[in-house]
């Protein structure tokens, strides 16, 4: 175990408070390892606590991931910052390392109980970015309803400052004179769980996002299907019609050199399927296609859950989509190449979901002076031995984890962390 004499001296630094950050700091942890955990957003859990479920058990993930949030949250070696950021990272020497964390001002104290009588009483509303602008949410808001903390923040930059919330508030939070805050960390070794960035289908003209109705991401598909609020159901967003014929599109930002991403995500396929088989219980009467290039079912249980979906009745069409258009009655014309006959073809839906790729979260980049972790070509943490010890960086001292490393699902997600914690576990221990 390694002293901590000091508030502001810890063993570890993990950057990102998603899945592999958690696993990785509470591996540590539960070694007594002091960690400090640094998550740029307003709540732990990455973007696991908003999916609805996980392929291919179809368990539900926030049940995965909200005793995990809440250990991590709780443990005694663990010192949490959200909404917080790592401003640069200085390594002095062997096992010393200086940081610059930044604490944003969220302008509610750390006594809020979550009521949400502010937010009945904000007069603002604007589009929610935890439910990926599928509603709107107050100026004053808790993030999501199982965020932890769950404390209310002040959207600053929409707030019109009229008061409101300070008046109804019983626990008397709101500090509208709260400012940044910037110390500086001693650590001995520090661990990348920046996790990923999801794929901006805007990019792709031809599929005319925003402009043609009733297309949305699978990541707003996700927020339809979780048993929570808001949706609890899947609804088209220009009428709220329940729909009937719903089509997925495969590969939109991943495997495509043009959009500078030519990898696979390794998750998109089967998100689909697991999307798919929901909409058949959710919606029983639909018909659901998925256009694909390839399926790559190559995980434990993929291809029996992919024969699954198959058996239930999702229509598999091997198929690239060229364009997305408006079609009548709100519905959306998909113009596709059909791999197996050779021809041009055109389908009729009324909801179209994009099942977009995962990229690199290239924060990191900016963390280190004197000489940044060094990429690898697709600008994720380059792995200086990737067969032997993914969990190394180009850094002695700096380990990487999850998806800041590659695309991967959750199950390799905890693999990565275990190693991760592993390494730096016994890279601490040399230091003895
Ligand atoms: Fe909403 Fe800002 Fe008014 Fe508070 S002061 S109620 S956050 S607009
Ligand atoms: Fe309730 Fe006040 Fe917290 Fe709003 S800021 S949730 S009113 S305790």
């Amino acid at each position: 175990m390694a002293e901590n004499t000091n508030n502001n001296e810890y063993d570890v630094l993990v950057i990102g408070g998603g899945i592999a950050g958690e696993e990785a700091a509470l591996n540590l942890a539960n070694q007594n390892f002091k960690v400090i955990l640094v998550e740029k957003d307003l709540s732990l859990g990455g973007k696991m606590i908003h999916l609805s479920k996980v392929f291919p058990t179809l368990d539900c993930a926030a049940c995965i991931t909200t005793p995990k949030v809440s250990e991590t949250a709780r443990h005694p070696n663990i010192h949490i910052f959200t909404y917080s950021e790592i401003e640069n990272i200085e390594k002095k020497s062997e096992r010393e390392f200086n940081a610059t964390l930044i604490e944003k001002p969220t302008y509610v104290e750390d006594n809020c109980t979550g009521c949400q009588l502010c937010e009945e009483k904000c007069p603002v509303i604007v589009k929610d970015q935890y439910q990926w602008d599928l509603v709107g949410r107050k100026a004053i808001y808790i993030p999501f309803s199982i965020a932890n903390p769950r404390i209310a923040a002040i959207d600053i930059d929409n707030c019109i400052l009229c008061g409101a919330c300070e008046k109804v508030c019983p626990a008397d939070c709101i500090d509208f004179t709260q400012i940044e805050k910037k110390s500086q960390i001693k650590v001995k070794a520090v661990i990348i769980a920046t996790g990923y960035n999801l794929f901006d289908a805007k990019i792709i003209k031809r599929y005319n996002v925003g402009t043609v109705k009733n297309v949305i991401t699978s990541m707003q598909m996700e927020r339809q299907l979780v048993p929570t609020r808001p949706f609890n159901n899947v609804l088209r967003p220009s009428d709220g019609k329940m729909p009937d014929n719903i089509a997925y599109v495969l590969c939109v930002g991943s495997r495509d050199e043009t959009v500078g991403n030519p990898i696979c995500s390794q998750v998109c396929c089967m998100y689909s399927t697991k999307q798919a088989q929901l909409i058949m219980g959710a919606l029983p009467m639909a018909d659901v296609t998925i256009y694909y290039i390839n399926i790559r079912a190559f995980g434990k249980g993929f291809c029996e859950f992919y024969q699954q979906a198959k058996g239930m009745g999702v229509e598999f069409v091997k198929g690239k989509v060229a364009r997305i258009e408006q079609g009548e009655d709100e519905n959306v014309i998909l113009r596709y190449e059909d791999i197996i006959k050779g021809t041009v073809q055109e389908a009729e839906h009324d909801l179209v979901v994009l099942s977009v790729g995962i990229l690199p979260n290239t924060d990191y980049t900016g963390f280190f002076k004197n000489g940044g972790v060094e990429q690898d070509k697709f600008n994720y943490v380059k792995q200086t031995d990737e067969l032997l010890s993914p969990a190394l960086t180009s850094i002695n001292g700096v380990f990487a984890a999850g998806t800041s490393t590659g695309p991967m699902d959750i199950p390799d997600t905890i693999l990565s962390a275990g190693a991760a914690s592993s390494e730096t576990a016994s890279y601490l221990r040399k230091a003895k």
